[in-house]
């Protein structure tokens, strides 16, 4: 069986469309990171919530300082000291000032901070050596974030800085869509688990924990279904145990190229609905896509539940996730960005064997001389992980380019 042969973004698309955005629950802050936020955030109080002063030095009144000069200081009364945390309980009145420290609030009368360094202390009294303009080292209230304001859009997925956000707004729990639950099942009769010794015509199933971990850092949780051999009924078998797990998606790798045992697509076509296609990329040109059938007795409840049979090599089974799987997850979680930031990039080697399908290829991308540039990791053989392990973006070489040569302008996906 061969099916048509896709563009990237016909592929996509068609996958993409029969997924929905899942229910929403409260977390933990700290078991938000890497999921969407469900909600808008809007700060309830002003960030920071009063003023205060951006270094240490002393709380002035700033008109006071305007002859304040090395050779002329002013001279103030020291009428208080404010570390942080302190609660200003005197006012700065003409002739004075008050020691304060970073992040301590401004007391009232005093509009400005002079700098500790542009000061002298002595007897009581501070002579103060610069002039210095109303909010001077004073950070106003709300010059962070206003009160009433969107602080955070629903849509977002949360970062460590977006984590912090929340903390300060005082949010200890936060909306966020549910996790996407995928199955991930591996093929072939080749294949060991970790634990088992390697013999002669063996390796060990690597595409299931490469495959879980793009699932973890994309907010999903993966369920490991273990190995599935060659044959119609282990398959099978695998699959029916999988959906029993109530899951949102079953990821396959393995048996889709077009060969005697790959079985993904009999068995699919047997138990549920089947795609299969070819896409236009390289790595990853075999894609299959359908459904698996369920009953409401099982877990799934009787919805069909989605199937992605992904490539066996271990690198096309990590490019054809970031492809179609990571835009589902997302899609899924309610993101407002599905897309991999890109920049334009010089390339640095020739890409060897350019087809008439998009090439992604493994690059490390730096920044030098001004420009981005994008080199070769290694060899890009659809099975060689340590150029994927080098690399840090995936140079886009568009289908319709009949060669890659260094010097070459292209479109670079990041990864990280
Ligand atoms: P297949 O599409 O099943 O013919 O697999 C293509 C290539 O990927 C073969 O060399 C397989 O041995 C390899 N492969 C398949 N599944 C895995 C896996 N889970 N982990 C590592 N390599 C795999
Ligand atoms: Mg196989």
């Amino acid at each position: 069986m061969r099916g048509p042969m896709l563009s990237v973004e016909e592929a996509q698309q068609r996958v993409l469309r029969v997924f929905e955005p899942l229910p929403t629950e409260r977390v933990d802050i700290l078991a938000a990171v890497g999921r969407v936020l469900a909600s808008d955030v809007h700060a309830d109080e002003d960030l920071p919530p009063h003023a205060n002063s951006a270094m240490d030095g002393y709380a002035v009144r700033a008109n006071e300082t305007a002859q304040a000069a090395p050779e002329s200081p002013t001279r103030l009364r020291i009428v208080g000291d404010l570390p942080a945390g302190a609660v200003p309980r005197q006012a700065v009145t003409p002739g004075t000032a008050i020691r304060i420290m970073t992040g301590a609030p401004l007391p009232p009368g005093a509009d400005a901070v002079v700098r500790v360094e542009d000061t002298d202390q002595q007897d009581g009294y501070v002579r103060v050596y610069v002039r210095v303009d109303p909010g001077n080292y004073v950070r106003p209230a709300g010059e962070d974030v206003r009160a009433g304001t969107l602080a955070l859009e629903r849509g977002t997925a949360l970062r460590p800085q977006e984590i912090g956000m929340l903390a300060a707004l005082g949010h200890s729990r936060v909306a966020v869509a549910r996790k996407p639950r995928v199955a991930i099942l591996a093929t072939g009769d080749e294949l060991i688990s970790l634990d088992e010794p390697l013999t002669i015509g063996k390796i060990r199933n690597s595409n299931s924990y490469s495959n879980a971990a793009q699932v973890i850092q994309h907010g999903g949780e993966p369920l490991l279904l273990g190995i599935a051999r060659d044959t119609t009924e282990a398959l099978t078998g695998k699959l029916k145990a999988g959906l029993k797990e109530d899951v949102d998606l079953v990821l396959t790798s393995g048996g889709v190229s077009v060969g005697d045992f790959d079985l993904v697509k009999e068995v699919l076509a047997t138990e549920g609905e089947i795609d299969f296609w070819r896409v236009r990329m390289k790595p990853g040109k075999p894609l299959a896509f359908g459904h698996l059938r369920t009953c409401p007795s099982q877990g799934s409840g009787a919805r069909p539940v989605p199937v992605l049979g992904l490539p066996g090599n271990p690198v096309s089974v990590m490019v054809s996730f970031e492809i179609f799987v990571r835009p589902v997850l997302l899609k899924m979680q309610g993101a407002r960005h599905w897309e991999r930031p890109t920049v334009a990039a010089t390339l640095m080697d020739d890409i060897p064997h350019k087809d008439d399908r998009r090439h992604f290829v493994r690059v490390w991308l730096t920044w030098q001389d001004g420009e981005y540039r994008a080199y070769l990791t290694g060899a890009q053989g659809s099975g060689i992980l340590s150029s994927m392990v080098k690399a840090n973006a995936l140079a886009i070489i568009p289908e319709d380019w009949d060669c890659a040569p260094a010097g070459a302008r292209v479109r670079v996906m990041r990864l990280d």
